[in-house]
């Protein structure tokens, strides 16, 4: 059974009816970050961490990217999924914060020969329409950061479930559209009781990012993405929610104060 406080469930259809075209690009490895913002497999959730960031190539006026540059290998996700005995084809959720393709590179992944194949042939991708349809008809200076073959595979696969705003996909599993960083960003909030977890993305990326005016260069909508920032904060603060941030190395997990000071989780340490 799966709620949602939108419109939403519909799958993606096959571009256009078009077959897509899928050309090979270099296998690129960048640290040992798993790009999925978190994959849930026979009832557990395993969050992941967004990774780096990088810059890349683009075709100039087109809304693909040309597939010459990055590309995100989803290794450390599956060597974390195959420490619990978790096959690929187990997983049944994928989530992540936004498209870019430091953060949705594991959707996919390179065969041994050399084809682009969907990483988790059986889960739903659950992903903000308007992050969507910015990915694929994004402004000269994200379209770098969004590349076709992370995510049009999934979609001609069936496997994308389009989401409208705020979304509880599962029972203690939520989606909270923030925008800000892209149109389309979220959060993505698990809750047990009266815990709670948020991945926060590059809403704060790291923790120098925990001061409420420091924001990501990447940013397109500043004055949203801090006021979410702060929105977000202030819960955690609250309710000592439980943060995992998308580019931190040395603390990703902790918890932070009203006055903002991180306490890193010492069970989650990197
Ligand atoms: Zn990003």
């Amino acid at each position: 059974m799966v709620r949602s406080h939108g419109p939403r469930g519909d799958r993606a259809p096959p571009a256009g009816g078009q077959p897509h075209e899928v050309r090979r690009r270099p296998r690129l490895r960048r640290g040992a970050e798993g790009g999925l913002g978190a994959v849930q497999a026979g009832g557990r959730t395993e969050p992941g961490r967004d990774g780096l960031r990088g810059d890349d190539r683009q075709a100039p006026g087109q809304g693909h990217p040309l597939r010459d540059g990055h590309r995100r290998e989803p290794d450390a996700a599956l060597t974390a999924l195959k420490r619990l005995g978790i096959r690929p084809d187990e997983v049944d959720v994928v989530l992540s914060t936004h498209l870019h393709w430091d953060h949705a590179g594991g959707f996919t992944r390179l065969s041994p020969g050399g084809q682009v194949e969907v990483t988790f042939p059986k889960a739903r991708h659950y992903v903000q329409r308007r992050e969507w349809d910015f990915a694929l008809d994004s402004d000269p200076r994200s379209r770098a950061a969004y590349l076709a073959d992370d995510f049009v595979p999934v979609a001609d696969a069936g496997l994308v479930e389009f989401v409208d705003g705020d979304a509880e996909i599962l029972p203690g599993v939520e989606l909270r559209l923030t925008g800000g960083h892209t149109p389309g960003n979220q959060v993505v909030i698990f809750r047990s009781g009266e815990l709670a977890a948020a991945m926060t993305g590059d809403l704060i990326g790291t923790t120098p990012h925990l001061r409420r005016a420091w924001n990501s260069g990447g940013d397109l909508d500043v004055v949203r993405a801090l006021q979410e920032k702060g929105r977000l904060l202030d819960e955690a603060a609250a309710h000592r929610w439980l943060l995992v941030l998308g580019h931190e190395s040395e603390q990703a997990a902790g918890y932070v104060s009203p006055e903002g000071e991180w306490t890193p989780e010492p069970g989650l340490r990197a």
